[in-house]
């Protein structure tokens, strides 16, 4: 997905050029303020310099010259400097105001030229080194005022210094000269205070232009810099959306929350005051609100959106992005009033289109009128797109869990009808092979107990099938949810299988690292069911003479109970198959011909419905290990219960 870049468009490229200019501006504003100090600092290096200057030009060089006022000059200058970086501490104390830095700005530029021009007349005047200094100034005033004032403070350099010079020239003004310095006097020759003017003069507007137009070719770059550098980052927050979005798409099916997740991440992404979806009912006709983040409850309830009749809701699910500049105004809204009320001046609407057609509707709005534009448009359509694959995905989900469920029903419901039959043929079955309705030959005898075998087959199946679809509805977990004690489970359900293990002449036994007795929230026929089926399964597939071990240990949290075999093992091809319905390994075929294939499948329901986890491990041949993790129960919420209190 790409992005139009800012400028694209006359538009676009037109504010782009006003946000430059802002961007330009506070520039000037932010240099303005940061300046003023570097100036301060500079002028203590300025005054000490003028004060050191002096003293070696009189006590070193022996050259004659005005001494007491030169001193005075650098006095002054740190003088005045110490009331400058006084103001400064404090007007940065009440925050940078660029008012208050402005005009000390130009107090400071004021009284430089003042000391700058008094050195320059008791140092010699027309014959004084000290005029390249005012260079100096002349730079910083191009360097950090606009073009126009540069210009005015160098004139005001240029005149200064014709001035000096003409009113010593004229004899208006005393000269002091620099004894030991210039073995003659120019002051007074014509061509000399022309040159020296002129080469001043021009010096001065050049340099003037010249910094001024590197600085301005500086400043336009750092904004254009920091428009860039603006732009990425709302780029950058934009394509994180989408992603998030895409992400979405991934990692979630439940639609509420990929409906919720979707207009909170548009509202922010899209920095707006809100964010809403509707999605056509089942009728078709009608866009209900079904996600909303940013409104008010009295706006959401306005009134029904009749998808055929509203301008704004049909404009959309044509296909189109429609953008309102003017919400309160325009044509297209059913309810102006209520969006006025609500402070919505902008919206923009995407239309969620299906498979099979619109699905609804996708709109963002703003407080602010013309909030919208084409990178907008496409930014809103593009979340749009994906949104409507998260919700499709969803919706399909959600369809298919609805569908799970009524078959789990159906079966819960046939299953259950099959049992009574069932079970009365089983007890006729057994009345018959007993002998009780008459003599029952051999022959006969061995017919009726194979049909009992069948018959009692039929029953497991049916009780399997049961089962697996109440933990499909979560009968398992819906039920007495409280926290019990998972070691008298196990205990119990290991004795239940201690004779058929005994004729099979394998060892069973069950261990438990129990310091402290083990809670979890769980029901107890759930519990039973899958530990029953486990040990079971161990028994039913370890040989004759082997052995089976039952584990059980906290874990971090957890209670941890292993299942352990020498049994047949599982084949490394059917460990990916194992817990769904109806299978069951070829060599465990073999070995047992009866069997459901549910019992995994049934475990696994369980656990995942008391939040945990279980693994298996196996090698054929060698032997099985299944791993049940299940979260224990807090002790505070624990409340034992009356047999458990005997016990
Ligand atoms: P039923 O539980 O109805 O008697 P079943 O035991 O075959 O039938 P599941 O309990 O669901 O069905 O087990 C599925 C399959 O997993 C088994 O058929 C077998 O292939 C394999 N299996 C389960 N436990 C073990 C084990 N301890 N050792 C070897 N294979 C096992
Ligand atoms: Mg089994």
């Amino acid at each position: 997905m790409g992005f139009p870049k800012s400028g694209g468009d006359g538009l676009n490229r037109q504010s782009s050029e006003v946000a430059r200019a802002g961007v330009s501006r506070n520039l000037v504003e932010a240099e303005l303020v940061t300046s003023v100090s570097w100036l301060i600092k500079l002028r203590w290096i300025a005054g000490a310099g003028v004060l050191i200057a002096t003293w070696l030009v009189h006590n070193l060089f022996q050259v004659g010259a005005p001494i007491a006022v030169l001193y005075g000059i650098g006095v002054a200058i740190l003088f005045y400097n110490t009331f400058f970086f006084l103001s400064e501490r404090q007007a940065k104390k009440r925050g940078p105001i660029v008012k208050t830095f402005r005009s000390l700005a130009i107090w400071q530029t004021a009284l430089d030229w003042l000391a700058m021009t008094l050195l320059f007349h008791f140092s010699g005047g027309a014959e004084s080194p000290a005029i390249w200094y005012f260079i100096f100034h002349i730079i910083i005033a191009a360097i950090f005022f606009p073009r126009r004032t540069a210009l005015f403070l160098s004139i005001l350099a240029i005149l200064l210094v014709s001035g000096t010079v003409l009113l010593e020239y004229f004899g208006w003004i005393p000269h002091h000269k620099l004894e030991n310095f210039l073995p003659v006097s120019l002051y007074q020759s014509p061509l000399y205070v022309v040159g020296v003017l002129t080469f001043f003069s021009t010096t001065a507007v050049f340099v003037t232009f010249l910094v001024g137009s590197i600085q301005d070719r500086l400043r336009q770059r750092e904004a254009e810099v920091i428009q860039l550098s603006e732009d990425l980052q709302r780029a950058t927050v934009r394509l994180r959306a989408v992603n998030e979005i895409s992400k979405i798409v991934n990692s979630t099916l439940d639609l509420k929350q990929v409906l919720e997740r979707l207009v909170e991440t548009t509202a922010k992404a899209m920095e707006v005051r809100a964010c809403s979806i509707r999605m056509l009912d089942k009728s078709g006709r009608y866009l209900e609100p079904v996600a909303v983040y940013g409104l008010s409850q009295t706006y959401i309830n306005k009134g029904p959106v009749d998808a055929l009749t509203n301008p704004l809701a049909k404009e959309t699910l044509s296909g189109k992005v429609v953008n309102i500049p003017n919400a309160p105004h325009s044509p297209l809204l059913q309810y102006p009033l209520e969006a006025r009320q609500e402070g919505i001046q902008s919206m923009l609407s995407a239309p969620l289109m299906g498979k099979s057609g619109p699905m609804g509707i996708l709109r963002v709005y703003d407080t602010k009128a013309s909030r919208f534009n084409k990178e907008d448009e496409e930014f809103i359509s593009a979340i749009a797109a994906q949104g409507s694959i998260a919700i499709e995905n969803a919706m399909a989900y959600q369809a298919m869990s609805e569908l799970d469920k009524m078959k789990s029903q159906f079966i819960h419901t046939a299953t259950h009808e099959l049992r009574s039959p069932v079970s009365v043929t089983r007890s006729l079955l057994r009345t018959i092979t007993a002998g009780y309705a008459g003599e029952v030959s051999q022959q006969q005898k061995e017919i009726l107990e194979r049909a009992t075998r069948r018959i009692e087959f039929l029953q497991k199946l049916i009780d399997d099938l049961l089962d697996l679809a109440a933990g499909k509805v979560g009968s398992f977990v819906a039920q007495d949810l409280q926290p019990i004690s998972i070691k008298g489970i196990i205990e119990k359900v290991v004795e239940r299988y201690e004779i058929p293990a005994q004729e099979k002449s394998i060892e069973l036994r069950f261990e438990c690292d129990c310091s402290a007795e083990m809670y979890v929230k769980a029901s107890k026929d759930g519990l039973d069911r899958v530990f029953n089926n486990l040990i079971s399964n161990a028994i039913k597939y370890t040989p004759n003479g082997g052995k089976v071990l039952v584990k059980m240990s906290p874990l971090d949290g957890e209670v941890h109970v292993a299942i352990q075999d020498t049994g047949i093992g599982i084949p490394k091809d059917s460990l990916p198959r194992l817990f769904t319905e109806f299978y069951r390994a070829p060599n465990a075929k073999e070995m047992v011909t009866e069997g459901t294939g549910l019992g995994l499948a049934i475990t696994k329901d369980i656990i995942q419905q008391l939040e945990g986890r279980i693994t298996v491990e196996s090698q054929v041949g060698v032997g099985t290990t299944f791993h049940v993790f299940l979260p224990l129960a807090h002790i505070e919420t624990i409340t034992l219960t009356p047999m458990e209190e005997q016990a």
